[in-house]
């Protein structure tokens, strides 16, 4: 396939060192593995007495309807702005949708990081599973033609289909909704001064290499790296499906639940994604020459989750048995400032998770399934409640 230079540079990913963000089309995206984008969709679409797949195909249309916007220019005619839906949802690692028949009211995609997702994990799919590739494609039409409409996945590769086949219905229902965030914190706090590093692991070599990695979209859109397959998903998109999901199941009385969950499926995450990069050969040939023994495997996994965009976090204390980091820009905290204001409780599931799941994957023995579980993360202080920076606990359960 040629390369179109002027589409390439539209969606290039632009990292901030100053606070470890990754930026494509003015959107800050986290790169997170198959097995955390299919789990959480599973916790949120299956939890009984709310309308999970509301929440992420709504989340879906507004964040992607805003970054399309921004990757399509003034000058633009209509078939070069489906081009740029075509080639953000590929270059983002979510698969390759086919919009030639949109006209006519019929899109098509012959590979999915969802259905990937979905098939590795999560067993055979009751129904289709792309509710997120729904959500993209109504917020294409937004942006490409103004019009609301609603997309239905109608076969899906995850119940045996050939491919994936969407119907586009222009019936009337409410606007999309504008993705409109209050900027809350402009910028992290200033580098501690209590945080620890292995003399052995150059973090800034870590992340270097890692941030000089291409993690994009192959032909078929999809990012195999590490045993796993890869996306960039934006940060907001994270965020609007773990609020509205947090505040659904608050009016079941079940919001507790909701974020154990949360953090169960970040714990299954950070183990899945770093056991692979672990038994990668990038690890092999950069950071096993740096690696003397468990702690420094930590340190170098924390350098690479910087790189991935998920934290800024740095470690401020550690044990074989116990671990303490400290996050001073996360998304998660940062995003719910943006979008609800101060916090009553910490909001950082998906960092509270994975800090359990590294000490697990690091210290631990078997399988994943046998090390989930025992340690258990908690977070003591959050940005979201207007602290400095967030901070997480994690000890050995007994
Ligand atoms: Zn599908
Ligand atoms: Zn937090």
């Amino acid at each position: 396939m040629a390369i179109d230079t002027d589409l390439a540079a539209r969606v290039a990913m632009q990292y901030e060192p100053a606070t470890y963000r990754r930026r494509i089309a003015g959107h800050d995206v986290i790169i997170h593995c198959h097995h955390y984008n299919a789990r959480l969709q599973r916790t949120i679409e299956g939890a009984r007495g709310i309308d999970g797949k509301a929440i992420l195909v709504g989340a879906a249309e507004t964040v992607f309807a805003d970054q399309l916007a921004q990757a399509m220019r003034a000058g633009d005619d209509e078939a070069r702005r489906w081009a740029v839906a075509e080639q953000l949802y590929r270059h983002l690692g979510f698969g390759r949708i086919d919009l030639s028949q949109i006209a006519a009211g019929v899109v098509t995609a012959d590979s999915s990081h969802f259905v990937e997702g979905w098939l590795a994990g999560l067993g055979d799919a009751a129904g289709s599973v792309c509710s997120f590739t729904e959500g993209y494609l109504q917020g294409a039409v937004h942006a490409v033609t103004g019009a609301a409409v609603r997309v239905r996945e109608v076969e899906c590769m995850a119940r045996g289909a050939a491919r994936c086949r969407f119907e586009v219905d222009h019936g009337p229902r409410e606007p999309i909704a504008a993705d409109r965030k209050d900027p809350a914190i402009a910028a992290p706090r200033e580098p501690g001064a209590g945080w620890l590093r292995s003399p052995n692991v150059d973090e800034q070599a870590i992340i270097d290499a890692v941030v000089g990695m291409p993690m994009v979209g192959d032909d078929a859109g999809l990012i195999p790296a590490f045993s796993v397959y890869l996306a960039n998903m934006p940060a907001d998109f994270y965020n609007r499906i773990c609020i509205g999901f947090v505040e659904a199941m608050r009016g079941l009385g079940r919001d507790k639940a909701a974020i154990r969950l949360l953090v169960s499926d970040a714990e299954h995450c950070g183990m899945n994604t770093f056991r692979g990069i672990m038994h990668s050969p990038e690890w092999d040939g950069l950071i096993a020459p740096m690696v003397r023994d468990r702690a420094d495997a930590l340190h170098a996994i924390i350098a690479i989750s910087n790189a991935l965009g998920w934290g800024d976090w740095h470690v401020t204390a550690h044990t074989p048995r116990s671990l303490a980091l400290e996050s001073r820009y996360g998304y998660e905290a940062v995003g719910y400032r943006e979008y609800r204001g101060l916090a009553a409780t910490p909001q950082c599931a998906m960092l509270t998770g994975v800090a359990a799941g590294v000490m697990e994957l690091v210290y631990g023995e078997g399988t994943v399934e046998d090390r989930y579980g025992t340690f258990a993360a908690h977070e003591d202080r959050c940005v979201s409640c207007g602290e400095p920076s967030c901070n997480f606990a994690v000890e050995q359960v007994e």
